[in-house]
């Protein structure tokens, strides 16, 4: 869909009603294209099973539709029996995964349009919803999910559930689509906020157009950036200024880009905006997503994220703005301590309550049995029995939260009997790896990304073991294309999908997510992704400084030397994907 037909649609949905509820109740496995830009306001896009698509298109056959369903999870956090609802459903009504995103969000894969309403009903009677977990919008609020020591978590917490009910949409739609069933086709059911009178509502904040794009908000503790802080449209940190509790919030992070517009599309991190005391964190926030609707880009979906609106305008008269619509002056940011680490959490670890935390591998956050590895069973069995709090992290990883010491051996042997591994076992290239969906669900996807990372692993893990450096950790995010869902940009290894059958090769961010990584290698083929990094590795194992990490050791050695050790064959364009990401 074109930018303007976008607004368009947007402009005549009445806040995001459009034919929802007609096209539910017609006998067809797929929407309208209006309906779809608007289904994900509301959690879902329409997608096909591109494995099937050829075959299909050559009987003459209609798409194989089903939906991709998503969750906002605030913080990640849900309780025992939060989770064992959801995780029910996914056998009832998708393909029998759960999926946890990079943004601590949940989604479902495979759901058909007739099952749409009770997977939606189903969660929100357990309070999870599906609102604004895609679309135009403040999209999930992510937020570190670990209460460790000395640290006031609870508070971090709240402060981004606040955020997130801030930020949800006004407009009643979401609970006349799908809460209120056959209703909605014949009565205009009074919105949750807004007058009966009103049958389009109103949007306070988001008005009849929403944003321009999607925007990220995460919440990061000092040092630790789990959540990759940087990448999200504001970032916050909490830190003291003169012994005053607030936040640094940094702005204009976002990480996608076009393969076919790389003059003009880039990813960015996100930079300082200000320090701001706790109570007023909302209302700066708040003007900032309030100046991006203003003034964002609504004429080109591509350069829409606000990391553009505040390149055009440039940093000084972006924060003035935010300023003019504050009502008062910024105070400056303070600086903040080094992001030394971006801390996975697995494993067993004590939290500020005394009570045991297992953080549990999930690759590529798919939460599935296979023959090998019963992990959904596993994770079933532990919750059901031992109720423990369930959170999620953006790396896609899972944390059971609240057992007591003598609960460790049999929750341990409960996962061993299911062949889930502990992370310590794990090669420090498999417990960091993650990948986004792609194919065969994802509509952008150039290439496979989720289906072959546990080769793509297994190779890397090998050359290193090879090279006599298999105990090192190593951050590989790798996606199907360059729309960077999962974060290759700020990986150490980064690995993103430009055709089919051949990927880029970035190299060089920092375990601490900092600093973005450097393109040294365009088009390879996958196999040939080891031998491509064969000789850096070598050199880091001869030359690397006592401590440094390899993403470092890139860094240092500067993308322009790497490149000319790569084997790669040369550039070759692929296919714009740029629009509907993540
Ligand atoms: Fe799809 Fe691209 Fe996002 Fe992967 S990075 S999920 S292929 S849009």
């Amino acid at each position: 869909m074109s930018t303007s037909a976008a607004e368009a649609t947007k402009l005549a949905s009445r806040h995001l009603r459009g034919t929802l509820a007609e096209e539910l109740v017609e006998d067809t496995t797929d929407f309208s294209a209006d309906s779809q830009l608007l289904l994900k306001f509301h959690g879902v896009y329409q997608q096909d099973d591109r494995d099937q698509r050829r075959v299909r298109t050559q009987a003459k056959q209609g798409l194989a539709y089903s939906c991709m369903v998503r969750a906002s999870v605030p913080g990640g956090v849900l309780t025992a029996e939060q989770y064992l609802v959801a995780d029910t459903l996914a056998d009832k009504v998708a393909d029998g995964s759960l999926r946890i995103t990079t943004r601590q969000g949940l989604q479902y894969h495979g759901v058909l349009k007739s099952d749409l309403r009770h997977l939606i009903a189903t969660l929100n009677e357990e309070l999870v919803s599906t609102l604004a977990a895609c679309g135009d919008v403040v999209r999930n609020v992510t937020c570190c999910p670990a209460h460790l020591p000395g640290r006031s978590q609870a508070s971090l917490l709240a402060a981004a559930k606040g955020l997130a009910v801030t930020f949800r949409p006004d407009t009643g739609a979401y609970y006349e689509v799908w809460i209120d069933g056959e209703q909605a086709v014949t009565v205009s059911a009074a919105p949750v906020t807004q007058p009966a009178d009103a049958p389009a509502g109103v949007e306070p904040l988001y008005g009849d157009t929403y944003l321009p794009r999607k925007f990220k908000i995460g919440f990061a503790w000092p040092g630790d950036n789990c959540i990759d802080v940087f990448t999200h449209d504001a970032g916050i940190v909490p830190i003291e200024r003169h012994g005053e509790a607030g936040y640094v919030v940094l702005v204009g992070g976002g990480l996608g880009q076009s393969h076919a517009r790389e003059d003009d599309t880039y990813p960015r991190l996100a930079t300082p905006l200000a320090w701001v005391p706790e109570a007023d964190l909302s209302d700066v926030v708040r003007a900032v997503v309030l100046v991006q609707r203003d003034h964002g880009n609504r004429d080109d979906r591509a350069r829409a994220r606000l990391k553009y609106t505040i390149d055009t305008i440039g940093e000084s008269a972006f924060r003035s703005l935010v300023e003019a619509r504050l009502g008062r002056p910024l105070i400056d940011p303070v600086e903040l301590p080094p992001f030394t680490d971006s801390q996975d959490h697995l494993g067993w670890w004590l939290d500020a309550d005394g009570r045991w935390v297992l953080g549990v591998q999930v690759p590529s956050g798919r939460v599935r049995d296979t023959d090998d590895v019963r992990l959904r069973t596993a994770l079933r069995t532990v919750i059901d029995r031992w109720l423990p709090e369930v959170r999620f992290t953006a790396r896609q990883d899972v944390l059971l939260c609240g057992f007591a010491a003598e609960d460790r051996v049999e929750v341990e042997r409960v996962l061993s009997s299911h062949n889930v591994p502990m992370a310590d076992a794990l090669s420090g290239v498999h417990r960091h790896a993650i990948a986004c969906p792609a194919l065969p669900t994802c509509g952008q996807a150039l290439g496979e990304a989720e289906r072959v990372l546990p080769q793509v692993a297994d190779g890397l893990h090998g050359m290193l073991v090879q090279r006599g450096l298999g105990g090192i950790a190593l951050r590989v995010n790798m996606t199907g294309c360059p729309n960077g869902c999962a974060r290759p940009y700020t990986a150490e290894v980064g690995i993103v999908g430009r055709t089919k059958s051949t990927y880029d090769l970035y190299l060089g961010g920092s375990v601490g997510g900092e600093r973005l990584a450097q393109r040294v290698a365009v088009g390879l083929k996958l196999g040939d992704l080891p031998g491509a990094l064969d000789p850096i590795v070598a050199r880091y194992g001869a030359e690397r400084l006592d401590g440094e990490s390899f993403g470092d050791y890139c860094h240092r050695v500067g993308e322009t030397e790497l490149a000319t050790l790569v084997p790669a064959p040369p550039p070759r364009r692929g296919k714009a994907a740029v629009d509907e990401a993540d």
